[in-house]
C-alpha cells in the first residue's frame, strides 16, 4: 500500500472492473467494521491488504473509479454510538505501508525529492520577498504553500530534480510498527484529561477511564511546568505474556479466547466498563505529538520527533527502547532487518517498523496525502498468519519417539516462506482445536518456530471434512504406540529398532554412563545408520575393521580403537545395560535400582506392574514405561541378539525387599495431618511396603487427607478413590483395612 501513483487521465475501466472496484469497496467496507468498530475481524490482516492493494490499484489505473468515500482514501472505521464522540484537535491519520525494499528506497528518494522541491520553491519566495525584509527559517511560515501537490508522484519530483534541485539526504527516526491500536493522550496542565481512540480520524471514542487503568501511564507529568495543553499520541497494546494469560482466564471460565493481543488490546480499551480493562492489562507507548500549547511554561516544541520522544522519556511516559536514528534507505533496511531478526524475542506483537522523516519543518514541508503522511512510512514483515487448507493430518516419530500429528497443508507463504506442514502439537491438540481433514484454517509461523495451526474457520468446513484418527502404530517401524496417563504425547515404544529414534538410541547406548563405547561419536553415527551398516545397537558388536575404517574421518588407527572399546563394552553391567536400552523415564538411578531389585535382566523384562511398584522410586508412570518397551517384541529381539553378540553382565540374587503388609499399594498424601508430619507419614508408609506418589490418578489406591487438603483430595473424590484421615492410616498400617 505505497503512495498512490498518479493514473493516467484517459483510461476507461470495463465494466468489469467496474463492477470488481464497487464489489472490493463494499467488502473492504464491510471488513472496516468488523475490525475498528466491532473488534472482531472477519479475514486475517494480510487477506484486507490484499483487497486493499487491488482496489488501490484499480483506482490508480481508472481515476474514474475512484469514490468520495473510498476505503483507500479513509482512515479507519466510524466512531461506537455506545461511546461519547471526541473531535481531534489535529487529525489522527494512518501510515502508508511497504511491503518490498524497493517501497523503502521509493519512500526515502521522495521524501529526498520532495524536500528539495520545497527548498528551491521557498528559496524563489524569500528572493521574490527579500526586498520586503522577510527571512524565516527554511521551512517557516510559507510551509503550507511550499509543500509538494497532493498528489505529488515521483514524476513530479523527477521534473523538480531535473529543474536542478538537489537531493540531501534525509535523517529519520525507526520505530516498531505496534500492533495495537491509536489513542490520543490530553495532559492539561500535565494531568491526564482525555484519552480518546482514533475513530475515523476525525472523531474518536472517549476512552479516558479505561486508559487510566494501564499501569504504566503517569496520570501526571514529571514537569514543574507542564504546558497548557500536551496531547501525546501512541499505542495501546498487550504484551504477549498478558494475552496469554487472559485467554488462559477466557479458556478456564469457557469462554471464546481472542483471536490476537490487538483485537483482545481493543476490546479492552472500547469497554463500557473499565473494571474489565483493569483486569486485562494493558500497556501504552508513546510515539507522536499532537496539539501542543505551551501556556505559562515557557517550554518551546523541540525540533525534531527524535527529540520529543527522548523528551516524552524524561517526563514520564513509556517510550519504546527499540528506536534508532537513520540516514538513507540503507540504514532504514537494516533497521527493519535487526528488528525482524528478533521480532519473535520481543515480548509484544509488532507487524512491521516505521520510518519517520526526524525534523518537524521537514514533516511538515512534505505534508500528507488523503489518509497518511508523506513523511512516514510503516515497512510491514510479511504476514506471520495465513488461510490455508488441511489436505491431510499424518503422524510423524520424533528421535525420542514423540509421535506428533502434522497437517499437511495446501503450499501457502507465511512468516517469508512456503509452508507445506504445521506441527499440531499432540492428539488432545487436535481435538481441543477441532482440525479436520479438508478444514480451512490459520496457520502461524512466527520467527523461526515451526509453523502451527491456531484455529480452524468453522464456516468454511466442507461437509466431507474428516476427523484425525491416531494411528496405534509407528508409522516408521509398526511398534505399538503408548500414551502415558499423566502425558500429552503419545510415544512409539520401538525405542531399539524404530527408523526415527535410532541416531538417538544408538549415541544413548553407547554415552558413558551407559556401555561407554569411546569413539562412536555423532557423525559416525550418522554415517553408519545413512548407510544402513547398523539398524539396532546389536549390529555394532558385528561391524568391521574394513567397514569402520572406510569411513569418514576414520582410518585405521581409529577404526581398531573402536573395535576395541566395542569388546570392552561387551563386559557390562546389569544397571549400565538397563539404562543403556533407553527405556523411557528409566534414568541411571532407576536402572540401578531396578538392577538390584531384580538381580536378572529376564526378572525385570518379566516383572508386573505390582512388582515393579515395589522398587524404590518407581512409581506408575515409570512402571508403565517398563512394562512398554518389554512388551515390544522388536525390543526384546535386539536383546536376544545384544546377547548373541557376546555382551555379558554378572547377574546376581534378587534384593527385593521384604514385602511389606501394603506392597504395590500407592498412597498420596494432601494437607497436613493432626500428629503426624508429612515425612513421618511417608517413612511409615513406605516401610511398610507402600509407595508414596505425589499425584493422584486412577492406579491411586488411598489418599490420606489432612486440614487445608485441596486439588489432591477433589481429584481423589472424583476418581473415586479411597480418602483415609489420620485414624484410617493407622489402621491401614495394622492391617486393619
Ligand atoms: P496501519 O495499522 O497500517 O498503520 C497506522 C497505525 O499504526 C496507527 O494508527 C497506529 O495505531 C499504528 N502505529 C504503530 N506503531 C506506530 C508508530 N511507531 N508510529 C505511528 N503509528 C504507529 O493502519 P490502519 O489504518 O490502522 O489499519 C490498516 C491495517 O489494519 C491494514 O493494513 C490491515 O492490516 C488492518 N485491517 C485489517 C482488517 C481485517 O479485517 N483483518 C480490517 C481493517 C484493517
Amino acid at each position: 500500500m505505497a503512495e498512490p501513483s498518479t493514473p493516467a487521465p484517459d483510461a476507461t475501466p470495463s465494466a468489469q472492473d467496474a463492477e470488481r472496484a464497487a464489489q472490493l469497496r463494499a467488502e473492504l467496507e464491510r471488513h472496516n467494521r468488523a475490525y475498528y468498530e466491532l473488534d472482531a475481524p472477519l479475514v486475517l490482516d494480510a487477506e484486507y491488504d490484499r483487497l486493499f492493494r487491488e482496489l488501490q490499484d484499480l483506482e490508480a489505473a481508472y481515476p474514474s473509479l475512484l469514490t468520495s468515500d473510498t476505503p483507500t482514501r479513509r482512515v479507519g472505521g466510524k466512531p461506537v454510538d455506545s461511546l461519547k464522540p471526541v473531535r481531534h484537535a489535529l487529525p489522527m491519520l494512518s501510515l502508508n505501508n511497504g511491503f518490498e525494499d524497493d517501497d523503502v528506497f521509493n519512500f526515502d528518494r521522495r521524501c529526498r525529492e520532495g524536500l528539495a522541491a520545497a527548498r528551491q520553491a521557498q528559496a524563489a519566495t524569500a528572493q521574490t520577498c527579500a526586498g520586503q525584509g522577510a527571512t524565516g527559517d527554511l521551512f517557516g511560515e510559507s510551509a503550507a504553500e511550499a509543500a509538494p501537490p497532493a498528489d505529488f508522484t515521483p514524476a513530479a519530483s523527477a521534473a523538480s530534480a531535473a529543474a536542478g534541485a538537489t537531493t540531501p539526504e534525509v535523517e529519520y527516526a525507526c520505530e516498531l510498527k505496534f500492533d495495537g491500536l491509536a489513542i490520543s493522550l490530553r495532559y492539561v496542565n500535565g494531568v491526564l484529561e482525555q484519552a480518546a481512540t482514533r475513530g475515523d480520524g476525525a472523531t474518536g471514542e472517549e476512552v479516558t477511564e479505561n486508559v487510566r487503568t494501564i499501569r504504566t501511564l503517569p496520570h501526571k507529568l514529571k514537569l514543574d511546568k507542564p504546558p497548557a495543553v500536551l496531547e501525546v499520541r501512541g499505542e495501546v497494546l498487550m504484551f504477549k505474556e498478558d494475552f496469554q494469560r487472559l485467554n488462559q482466564r477466557q479458556r478456564d471460565a469457557g469462554e471464546k479466547e481472542f483471536v490476537n493481543p490487538r483485537n483482545a488490546a481493543a476490546g479492552a480499551l472500547r469497554q463500557l466498563d473499565s473494571r474489565i480493562t483493569a483486569q486485562r492489562r494493558l500497556s501504552f507507548f508513546a510515539y507522536g505529538l499532537g496539539e501542543f500549547e505551551a501556556g505559562a511554561s515557557g517550554l518551546t516544541r523541540p525540533p525534531g520527533h527524535k527529540e520529543i520522544i527522548d523528551w516524552f522519556t524524561a517526563i514520564g511516559l513509556p517510550v519504546c527502547e527499540e528506536r534508532r536514528r537513520a540516514v538513507g534507505a540503507q540504514e532504514l533496511l537494516d533497521f527493519y532487518r535487526d528488528i525482524g531478526e528478533r521480532r519473535a524475542s520481543l515480548p509484544y506483537e509488532i507487524d512491521g517498523v516505521v520510518y519517520k522523516v526526524n525534523l518537524y519543518a521537514e514533516q511538515e514541508a512534505l505534508g500528507f496525502v488523503s489518509r497518511a503522511p508523506r513523511f512516514a512510512l510503516a515497512h510491514k514483515f510479511p504476514a506471520q498468519e495465513e488461510l490455508t487448507v488441511v489436505e491431510d493430518i499424518v503422524v510423524q516419530v520424533g528421535r525420542t519417539g514423540a509421535i506428533t500429528p502434522v497437517a499437511k497443508l495446501k503450499p501457502v507463504f507465511v512468516g517469508g516462506v512456503t509452508v507445506t506442514n504445521a506441527t499440531l502439537h499432540n492428539e488432545d491438540e487436535v481435538r481441543r482445536k477441532d482440525v479436520r481433514i479438508s478444514d480451512t484454517v490459520f496457520v502461524r509461523r512466527a520467527g523461526d518456530v515451526i509453523p502451527e495451526v491456531v484455529k480452524t474457520v468453522p464456516e468454511r468446513r466442507p461437509a466431507d471434512a474428516r476427523e484425525f484418527v491416531m494411528p496405534t502404530a509407528c508409522p516408521g517401524c509398526g511398534s505399538h504406540i503408548e500414551k502415558l496417563p499423566d502425558e500429552a504425547i503419545a510415544r512409539c515404544t520401538g525405542g531399539l529398532i524404530c527408523p526415527a529414534q535410532r541416531k538417538q538410541a544408538l549415541l544413548h547406548f553407547a554415552g558413558r554412563r551407559a556401555m561407554d563405547i569411546e569413539g562412536l561419536g555423532e557423525k559416525l553415527v550418522d554415517q553408519l545408520v545413512e548407510l544402513s551398516m547398523v539398524r539396532t545397537p546389536a549390529d555394532l558388536f558385528s561391524l568391521g575393521l574394513m567397514q569402520l575404517a572406510e569411513m569418514e574421518r576414520m582410518g585405521k588407527k581409529s577404526a581398531e580403537n573402536l573395535l576395541a572399546n566395542l569388546n570392552k563394552a561387551k563386559d557390562a553391567t546389569l544397571e549400565r545395560l538397563i539404562f543403556a536400552l533407553g527405556i523411557r523415564n528409566v534414568g541411571e538411578a532407576t536402572a540401578r535400582d531396578l538392577a538390584r531389585h531384580f538381580g536378572k535382566l529376564d526378572a525385570v523384562m518379566e516383572a508386573s506392574s505390582e512388582t515393579l511398584l515395589q522398587v524404590k522410586d518407581v512409581g506408575p508412570v515409570v512402571a508403565e514405561s517398563i512394562r512398554n518397551f518389554f512388551a515390544e517384541p522388536h525390543n526384546r529381539t535386539v536383546i536376544d541378539q545384544i546377547r548373541a553378540a557376546g555382551v555379558h553382565w554378572p547377574e546376581g540374587e534378587p534384593q527385593m525387599a521384604l514385602a511389606g503388609p501394603l506392597a504395590g499399594k500407592m498412597v498420596v498424601l494432601t494437607g497436613t495431618l493432626p500428629t503426624l508430619s508429612r515425612d513421618a507419614a511417608k517413612d511409615m508408609l513406605e516401610a511398610a511396603g507402600a509407595k508414596v506418589s505425589g499425584s493422584v490418578s486412577k492406579k491411586t489406591h488411598y489418599v490420606v487427607a489432612g486440614s487445608d487438603a485441596g486439588s489432591k483430595l477433589a481429584k481423589a473424590e472424583e476418581l473415586g478413590v479411597p480418602v483415609l484421615d489420620e485414624d484410617g492410616l493407622q489402621k491401614l498400617l495394622a492391617g486393619e483395612l
